[in-house]
């Protein structure tokens, strides 16, 4: 699904990225881990097209990605759930989801899609027309992967799901997420700690000071002590 080859981004002249390769197959789910200014987010956004590349290639479904533009990626499938989530505050929730299908020109296509986020989430269609800025964090993620749903993504990316959100909140993320792996979304996720995501992942990266450190099955990832140490809480 996605092959991301010898990547190497910078920030003017400083390269916060350096010669990274992973894979994520296509009905995976693939976590990559790392620190505070690992160059996560770095990643994600030049993936969906905010940011260049300075080398290196990004193939998705063959086709090499890399410098094309956001919105044309997202008519070929591949949707970012931001950090911090962004939804538009002042917006109610539909208005939110709604605004989420802004590639789609065909209505019954947006009201079928509609339909489907409702029954999803039914939170969601309680609070419909709730201003989005008022709902709690794990409502306002939930909005922001329904958004992201409205296009239909075949690769759907979401950058620390979790921050901010309590525990037991941060469950009910990951349960949403297998379930949409199984309609045969392939996920990528990027996070600090990974004891959530990795109970649902297939595989995992490691990323430290923009180098792929480790990388390896979630039980690969469990029987290395340095990386639980690093990024597992529970131990
Ligand atoms: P976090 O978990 O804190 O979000 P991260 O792993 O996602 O961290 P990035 O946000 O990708 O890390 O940042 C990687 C490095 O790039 C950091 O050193 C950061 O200061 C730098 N950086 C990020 N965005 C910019 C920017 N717009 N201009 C210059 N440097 C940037």
């Amino acid at each position: 699904m996605l092959k991301v080859e010898n990547l190497t981004i910078a920030y003017g002249k400083t390269e916060v990225v350096h010669h990274v390769s992973f894979d994520v197959k296509k009905g995976s789910v693939v976590t990559i881990a790392g620190a505070n200014g690992a160059g996560k987010s770095t990643i994600l956004n030049t993936i969906v097209g905010l940011h260049r590349p300075k080398e290196g290639s990004i193939l998705y479904k063959g086709e090499d990605i890399a410098r094309k533009a956001p919105d044309k990626l997202v008519y070929k499938g591949i949707r970012l759930v931001p950090e911090g989530r962004q939804i538009f505050p002042e917006h109610t929730v539909e208005e939110n989801i709604l605004l989420g299908a802004y590639v789609e020109k065909d209505a019954k296509k947006i009201r079928d899609r509609m339909d489907e986020m409702y029954d999803r989430f039914p939170r969601l269609k309680e609070r419909r027309k709730q201003i989005g800025g008022t709902l709690s964090g794990g409502e306002q993620q939930m909005l922001a992967i329904a958004r992201a749903l409205m296009t239909g993504p075949d690769l759907l990316i979401l950058d620390e799901p979790s921050l901010g959100l309590a525990p037991i909140i941060v469950k009910d993320v990951f349960k949403l997420l297998t379930e949409i792996k199984q309609t045969g979304v392939t996920i990528m996720l990027v996070e600090q700690m990974v004891d959530n995501a990795l109970s649902i992942s297939d595989y995992a990266y490691v990323l430290e000071t923009g180098n792929i450190v480790f990388s390896g099955t979630k039980d690969e990832v469990k029987n290395s002590d340095d990386i639980v140490k690093a990024y597992l809480g529970n131990v």
